[in-house]
């Protein structure tokens, strides 16, 4: 049994992320957010050695744009089921999956041939956000992207899980002094927006005696972050040299990892 991941692109540019569980000859394909266009979907699919019609399942966390993408077109052209909270679903409008939509809901987990993925809410600026917990029952691994605060019900659901694709939004002196206006700067930095690095670190240093042994940074704003800002913040948690910590980026997110 393996599981392996691969953030496809992250950020407020588009936000995707394959994850890949394989037991014998069964090869399931999990994509977790579509924030893309369909033609760059296919594009980054392709680079990652994938086609669309590989993927057996998507997983929308929440309806911002940056998440949402093409997610109708890829799933209605290539019949892949959508999982999403019902609160998101409405929030983006009721739009028809032509049968295909599934209900997320948080602490119900789902089968998708050789993984379960395990659904959880977190504090963040949308009507019903999940983000997951996904293991192939020999490992486990998480996406936390897109929260304005870690919680109790996160770090529980979290436990336990080896690798962390783990959001570092901003450096908070980069935000409070770059160019955003003061409302946009009140709502990422707020409780119910987006995490600064070292709230990120905060959750990883938790995260370690629970057995968290990597993490993969992402989400880093372009205009209020660098990616030697979040490696600074994680490296020393992590006990390892800050090169070795991983930024998914906006193009090209991070090449495939084990889980
Ligand atoms: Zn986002
Ligand atoms: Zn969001």
């Amino acid at each position: 049994m393996t599981l392996r991941f691969r953030n496809l692109g992250s950020g407020s540019s588009g936000n995707a992320t394959v994850i890949q569980a394989r037991e014998g000859t069964q090869v399931t394909h999990l994509l977790v957010d579509c924030g893309l266009g369909i033609r760059e979907m296919h594009k980054r699919l392709g680079r990652a050695g994938m086609l669309a019609e590989q993927v057996d399942a998507v997983f929308i966390t929440h309806e911002h744009a940056d998440h949402i993408g093409c997610v109708r077109a890829l799933a209605v052209r290539e019949r892949i089921p959508v999982y999403m909270s019902h609160g998101t679903y409405v929030a983006m409008g009721e739009p028809d999956f032509d049968g295909l939509l599934r209900v997320a809901r948080d602490g119900v987990a789902i089968e998708i041939g050789a993984m379960q993925v395990r659904p959880f809410t977190v504090p963040h600026d949308a009507r019903e956000p999940l983000q997951l917990t996904c293991t192939d029952g020999a490992v486990r691994m998480g996406v936390l992207t897109d929260l304005g605060r870690s919680s109790d019900h996160v770090m529980q659901e979290l436990s336990g899980c080896a690798t962390l694709l783990l959001e570092c939004n901003h450096d908070p002196h980069m935000l409070e002094t770059g160019s955003y206006p003061w409302p946009l700067k009140r709502r990422i930095s707020g409780g119910w927006g987006h995490l600064a690095n070292e709230a990120a670190a905060a959750i990883a240093l938790a995260l370690r005696d629970a057995g968290l042994k990597r993490v993969v940074a992402a989400h880093l704003s372009e205009q209020n972050n660098r990616p030697d800002l979040a490696r600074a913040a994680l490296a020393p948690v992590m006990g390892c040299d800050a090169q070795d910590i991983v930024c998914a980026d906006g193009a090209n997110g991070c090449e495939w990892f084990d889980a």
